[in-house]
């Protein structure tokens, strides 16, 4: 008698519609049991992809065949039995040495036969290529993409992936709120939970509602992709989407990040601390906050005293209110004020200075083109190298990153030169 094993599956990631859930296929296989009057032992089941082997459901069904506690298999059809060559070598064997007998599928004749075992070595082929080719057209969809510039992944916040022309496009709402998030917290006051919170009240949130997990928010925060940078698989490509933020926004927002990773130790935060030392001895100044309480007139009032560390033992100042401090500092300054009638001498210079910048700007932008048109060069002939099997993949993927980033800052120092001049001119209108 022929003891069978049903065994039952359906991976969590098969988009085919028509495999059944696990409990149809139990359904049907109890159903075709009854009318092959067929004596299953057990049934089971497995939500796991055939693609890899080593499911272990699938191995406790084989174990199972080869100490004899059962000698068939009942499946819904050859496709959830194996779909990669380790699992499937391992049935025909079975079959091969006897331990299993037959093989039943609902969609699908087999017979032990040499002929029934060449047909199920092709249903078998047949299924891996299914998978071989899906991922392959994956792949393929997804290099070509890349070489567009197009992100083959899900969109980040702010954009939307446009379905029929299959690019990524700047969602008109979200990517409002997006940039309103990179500019409250480039404002410095903002932690990571305040713009999850923000995010939040905008609707950007998890799929249940949730507020986005602060790593998710910070990943956002940095991610390259809002500069026009792709990262895919290691690699970085050039994107060809369009960009909402504007890449000083985003430069803040990193230094920002960047900040927060080393917190200094936080002290007090004395106006003048740091700007002077001490005038009779050099040594440097503290400072210190003295609590007074006046009950009857003005209550609890405190007090800021700066005063010599005197480190050296042989100072004879004393303690400075901080109102004095300011008057002290406040007179100095004023020694060292422009006469107004300089005024009208600096504005013409700003003025000559503002020609020479435009002049400065256009020298400075041809330079960066030059500089880019340099890096293209580099590129293409690392990727030459690369195919010449002169250069490791690695070292030619890690350069080819180095010269993208490089590339995308250049364009991006173009851009704002030819918005705000050249940094010396931005800095002399303020
Ligand atoms: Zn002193």
């Amino acid at each position: 008698m022929i003891k069978y094993i049903a065994y039952c599956r359906k991976s969590t990631d098969e988009k085919e519609k028509q495999v059944l859930s696990i409990e149809s296929q139990i359904a049907e296989l109890k159903e075709f049991a009854a009318r092959e009057k067929l004596v299953v032992t057990e049934y089971l089941t497995e939500s796991r992809t055939a693609k890899i082997p080593g499911r272990s459901i699938f191995n406790q069904v084989i174990e199972k065949i080869e100490k004899g506690e059962a000698n068939g298999i009942l499946a819904w059809h050859a496709d959830r039995l194996a779909r990669n060559s380790i699992d499937g070598g391992k049935i025909i064997y079975l079959l091969d040495t006897g331990k299993i007998i037959d093989l039943k599928f609902p969609t699908f004749w087999f017979d032990n036969t040499p002929q029934g075992k060449f047909m199920l070595s092709i249903a078998f082929s047949q299924s891996k290529y299914y998978v071989d080719n899906l991922s392959e057209n994956v792949k393929r969809g997804n290099r070509q993409k890349l070489r567009k510039g197009i992100l083959p992944n899900k969109a980040p916040y702010g954009y939307l992936n446009e379905p029929r022309l299959r690019t990524i496009e700047i969602d008109p709402l979200k990517s409002k709120i997006v940039k309103k998030a990179f500019e409250l917290f480039a404002e410095g006051e903002s932690s990571i939970a305040d713009i999850s919170r923000f995010f939040q009240k905008f609707g950007i949130t998890r799929y249940t509602g949730k507020m986005l997990h602060l790593d998710t928010v910070k990943r956002l925060l940095s991610n390259k992709f809002y500069i026009g940078i792709i990262n895919f698989g290691g690699e970085t490509y050039e994107g060809t989407h369009k960009l909402f933020l504007p890449p000083e926004l985003f430069g803040k927002v990193q230094k920002i990040l960047e900040a927060r990773k080393h917190p200094k130790p936080r002290r007090n935060n004395f106006t003048f601390l740091g700007l002077v030392k001490c005038a009779e001895c050099g040594c440097a100044i503290t400072a210190e906050v003295k609590h007074k309480c006046y009950p009857t007139t003005r209550g609890n009032v405190d007090y800021i005293y700066y005063r010599c560390t005197k480190k050296r033992n042989d100072c004879s100042q004393n303690y400075l209110r901080e109102e004095l401090v300011e008057q002290q500092l406040r007179a100095i300054v004023a020694k060292s004020s422009l006469p107004n009638s300089w005024a009208k001498l600096w504005l013409e210079k700003l003025d000559k200075e503002e020609t020479e910048e435009k002049t400065n700007s256009e020298t400075a932008i041809s330079k960066l083109s030059s500089k880019i048109l340099e890096i293209d060069q580099k590129l293409d002939r690392l990727l030459e190298g690369y195919l010449d099997q002169i250069v490791d993949p690695q070292i030619y993927q890690q350069k080819k990153n180095e010269l993208v980033e490089l590339k995308i800052k250049l364009k991006e120092k173009m851009t704002s030169i030819s918005k705000n001049g050249s940094e010396s001119a931005a800095f002399l209108r303020i």
